[in-house]
């Protein structure tokens, strides 16, 4: 029945448009991939059934290098590979043979991401499917990037990049392995005289030169001597070839081991004469492969130093302070590890211990007078300068952090690309655009705002082309591809006619063409008018979107960029501007961090096989807030299951009840109209563990104790059938497949789907009846609670209420705004100071009994009192039934029992014979 039930076409009614990052579809889905859709779909089917017209689409992203990769590994019988496809994602042998071609790789996985998906109940309009090496899909970029170009947002330049030598491409954030986190830095390299040639090493802080006391180079290593750009140089081999990919020439002429390198002297005009001392710690893999010295301002320098002077070698050196810095004594590296007291380079506060004083030098130190006595942050730049106009320093590019891992396996390396194609995210005015739409959109969680503006003003120019790979044809050099996360910006709008523009041929969709659909621009000849008039319709109706939903990683990339291109594709048309972004948490199994390449994956298809897909989608709503990260783990998911087999009982054991509706049918009423409240606010704000709180297990708990306070031989009244309607309605957006069954049974119209969302009656709310039946519960569970404490049999259960002047003291301590005087005030009263001690404990233990009562409580308990006798007379024959004795209920002062004089007001005391 769900089948083409959510089609959805421009109506009458209001829309409500939502999209979710599409997938990837190069292996099987995880559950972790199954919160990312399902979220939205509880938000789909939410606003669905609150009349909107619905728009939930999906497509499938296949363009990039990634599955060509695998289709190659495949055709060379990788056995890794094979192993995954084979055993892990259970690809059926025949199918598998045909993995060589790429595209058939993810029409394959397309096919099954539909049919998962399908199985986990999502509301898709699957009429709208596309994936993005379509040939309509290209045309569509080829006009998305034409308006980039004309905006002059795509530029040709030279600039460093990540590349895999293997793969001969720049690498994206999904090429990557490990280290997507990485940035490339730009170093200097400080030239260090070594006989006739140059050692190497790499700075960020140039200044500091004149505080250099020795290298240090790796015994263990084998250097490499090289000639490059013609001169002699000694660097690691992995520097080598790094250098070779940054615009130098690079000639290996032979090689030097480091221990023969420690012991001999360098110089550099600005330190003099340095030696080169030993260190294991030295990574022949970071920068040139050799490091300058400063102890007295770098902590792992000041520490290496130490630990060789203790085994009493190089006594001589001593750190060269050359930078003052407040709060930071004479030699500030040694001030800041003796004062954390770190006893060796291990110690894991080594990192942070460097960055403060790195900092803190920068913001507010100063070279002393005989270095020129300028501030840190301007020395820094003329230090460096002098150097590469007067010393032959050149400039090495390299990451902030490592291992840099492409998906292939090799280490990806920083390239200076030449006449690479960009897309100018570095631009200001570029950025400011963003930024000024940024300020109007809707984020959710709302902390996710600083982390866009963050990324907003960090992007730097993207290297937006590839040699390798699925994708389309860069307009203006078709040797190139146009990458992955640069094709993958505007689909949201190419949903709305995905279904459409199918009927019209590729070659007659041009740039012309789509700005008419989509911008409504004129021109002559176009083509199948009745059609783009039809599609112009729809993306009129439907854009511009309302949430997109996506997890938090894709902020610093995707999330993004996509603002940017709407900005351009869009100028001048604010209200087609998206209007608001949900940004998800990760998802772990069992405390671990899902991750398909460490197969520490629970498959999506088996947990539906194993638990059902309601089970999977309510624990996946429940567990968390979209935005936390989630953990699966099978036991708790096992307890959903239990939850919803006992919902379904429920249900038919009590939507044919026939009995006459009792008070208590008054006070279950009241309490639905509030969960309903409550559920529909947490569902408008994607909260959907709040939601399912109020809408599974409020209900739950209500109907537990509506059942228990019926009176004898009556199972429910004939308005239960109602609150089944209610309830199913409720949860129908988490656990659709049981919804759909269940509003079958209490003979609903059409599908739950579509069905009104239940909406809170106002007239049918009574705090009063609430805070009686609050009143009852509690003083059962005192009862239950002394009962187990004596462990007797009791005889007989008295129930003594408070007198007015306590109710008095209550009133008046719950309305003062400063509790700490209130005392004066009650002993205004004539009446209450005659009381003496007993009006000073009173006021105590209300001042306690009214912290501890939620503020739903108290608040109605001062403006309209509750007849506690009359509560409690009511509820006599129910309690008796409960505890099976005789139950009496008196004011405290009748009961003639010491105990009786602890009763306060909404806490009777209660005495036990
Ligand atoms: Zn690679």
């Amino acid at each position: 029945m769900w089948t083409h039930a959510f089609e959805s076409n421009p109506s009458d009614l209001e829309k409500y448009y939502l999209n979710v990052a599409f997938p990837y579809p190069s292996g099987a889905m995880h559950v972790g991939h199954g919160r990312t859709y399902i979220v939205p779909d509880v938000v789909a089917r939410f606003w669905r059934m609150r009349q909107k017209q619905v728009l939930f689409p999906m497509a499938f992203h296949v363009t990039g290098a990634p599955v060509v990769g695998i289709s190659k590994r495949i055709a060379n019988k990788d056995e890794k590979t094979i192993r995954l496809y084979r055993d892990l994602y259970r690809v059926p042998q025949n199918i598998l043979d045909k993995f060589t071609d790429p595209l058939t790789i993810v029409r394959h996985f397309a096919d099954e991401y539909q049919r998962v998906m399908t199985s986990c109940g999502l509301s898709i309009d699957w009429r709208r499917r596309f994936i993005t090496v379509d040939p309509t899909y290209s045309k569509f970029i080829e006009w998305q990037w034409k308006h980039l170009y004309d905006a002059g947002h795509v530029i040709k330049g030279a600039h460093p990049v990540r590349y895999c030598t293997v793969d001969e491409n720049p690498v994206g954030d999904h090429d990557l392995l490990e280290g997507d986190k990485a940035e490339v830095i730009k170093f200097t390299l400080v030239m260090f005289r070594f006989g006739d040639a140059f050692i190497p090493c790499a700075t960020l802080r140039p200044e500091t030169i004149h505080g250099v006391t020795n290298l240090w180079a790796n015994p263990d290593v084998t250097y490499a001597k090289i000639r490059l750009d013609g001169k002699p140089w000694i660097v690691s081999k992995e520097a080598a070839e790094k250098l070779a990919l940054q615009d130098h020439t690079v000639e290996v002429t032979g090689e030097i081991r480091g221990s023969d390198l420690v012991g001999k002297k360098v110089s550099h005009p600005l330190c003099g004469e340095v030696p080169i001392l030993p260190a294991p710690f030295v990574d022949p893999d970071m920068a040139s492969g050799m490091v300058m010295s400063v102890p007295a301002h770098a902590p792992f320098d000041y520490i290496a130093l130490r630990d060789l002077q203790q085994k009493g070698q190089y006594m001589e050196i001593k750190p060269i302070p050359l930078i003052r810095v407040e709060g930071y004594g004479e030699i500030p590296a040694q001030y800041a590890v003796e004062k954390a007291g770190i006893q060796n380079q291990m110690d894991s506060r080594m990192d942070a211990l460097t960055q403060e004083i790195y900092s803190a030098e920068f913001s507010k130190g100063k070279l002393f007078d005989k270095y020129g006595g300028k501030p840190v942050r301007v020395a820094r730049e003329e230090v460096a300068e002098l150097m590469q106009q007067k010393y032959d320093s050149v400039v090495m590019y390299e990451f902030d952090q490592r291992p840099v891992v492409c998906r292939c396996g090799n280490r990806v390396r920083v390239k200076i690309l030449h006449d690479q194609w960009f897309l100018k995210y570095g631009d200001p005015a570029w950025k400011q655009e963003v930024q000024d739409h940024l300020d109007t959109m809707a984020l959710v969680p709302t902390e996710v705002r600083t982390e866009f503006d963050r990324t907003i003003w960090w992007l730097k120019d993207w290297a937006c082309t590839r040699r390798v790979g699925l994708g389309t044809k860069f307009p203006w050099d078709p040797a190139q591809l146009i990458e992955p996360l640069s094709d993958s910006t505007v689909y949201m709008a190419y949903y709305t006619i995905a279904h459409k523009i199918r009927e019209i041929e590729p070659k007659l969709l041009t740039p012309e063409v789509f700005d008419y659909i989509f911008l409504g621009k004129e021109s002559e000849d176009l083509p199948e008018k009745k059609k783009l008039d039809a599609m112009r319709k729809e993306f009129l109706y439907w854009y511009p979107y309302d949430f997109r939903f996506s997890a938090k990683d894709l902020i610093s990339n995707h999330l993004t960029f996509q603002l940017f291109h709407h900005c351009t594709v869009f100028a001048g048309q604010k209200d087609k501007l998206p209007k608001g972004m949900v940004v998800f948490g990760m998802g772990l199994l069992n405390g671990a961090k899902m991750s398909s390449s460490k197969g520490n994956v629970f498959l999506l298809e088996d947990a539906v096989k194993e638990f059902g897909g309601d089970t999977v989608r309510m624990f996946l709503m429940g567990s968390a807030e979209p935005w936390q990260d989630f953990d699966w783990r099978n036991e708790l998911v096992l307890s959903t299951k239990k939850q919803i087999e006992r919902f379904y009982n429920t249900v038919m054991e009590i939507k044919d009840a026939a009995g006459e509706p009792h008070d208590i049918d008054r006070w279950l009423k009241s309490r639905l109209q509030m969960h309903i409240a409550k559920t529909t606010e947490a569902l408008e704000n994607f909260q959907t563990r709040q939601a399912l709180q109020e809408a599974y297990f409020g209900i739950e708990t209500d109907l537990k104790w509506y059942r228990r306070r019926l009176p004898k031989n009556c199972d429910g009244s004939r308005e239960l059938h109602d609150l089944c309607s209610v309830w199913v309605r409720l949860l129908a957006p988490f656990i659709p497949f049981t919804g759909e069954h269940l509003w079958k049974e209490l003979a609903g119209e059409g599908l739950i789907s579509f069905a009104p969302w239940p909406v809170a009656d106002a007239k049918l709310v009574s705090p009063k009846i609430e805070l009686a039946e609050e009143l009852l519960a509690r003083t059962v569970e005192d009862i239950e609670s002394i009962v187990k404490l004596i462990q007797l049999q009791p005889k007989a259960i008295t129930i003594a209420l408070a007198p007015e002047w306590k109710r008095q003291i209550f009133r008046t301590i719950a309305k003062a705004e400063d509790k700490n005087t209130v005392i004066k005030e009650i002993m205004k009263d004539e009446s209450m100071r005659k009381r003496g001690k007993e009006t000073t404990d009173t006021t105590k233990q209300c001042t306690t009994l009214i912290h501890r009562l939620p503020p739903h409580v108290v608040a109605p308990l001062v403006q309209d009192p509750i007849n506690e006798k009359a509560v409690f007379d009511a509820a006599k024959g129910f309690l008796e039934h409960e505890f099976g004795v005789p139950v009496h209920v008196v004011m405290a002062e009748e009961a003639g029992h010491v105990k009786a004089l602890t009763a306060l007001p909404f806490k009777p005391a209660i005495i036990i014979e």
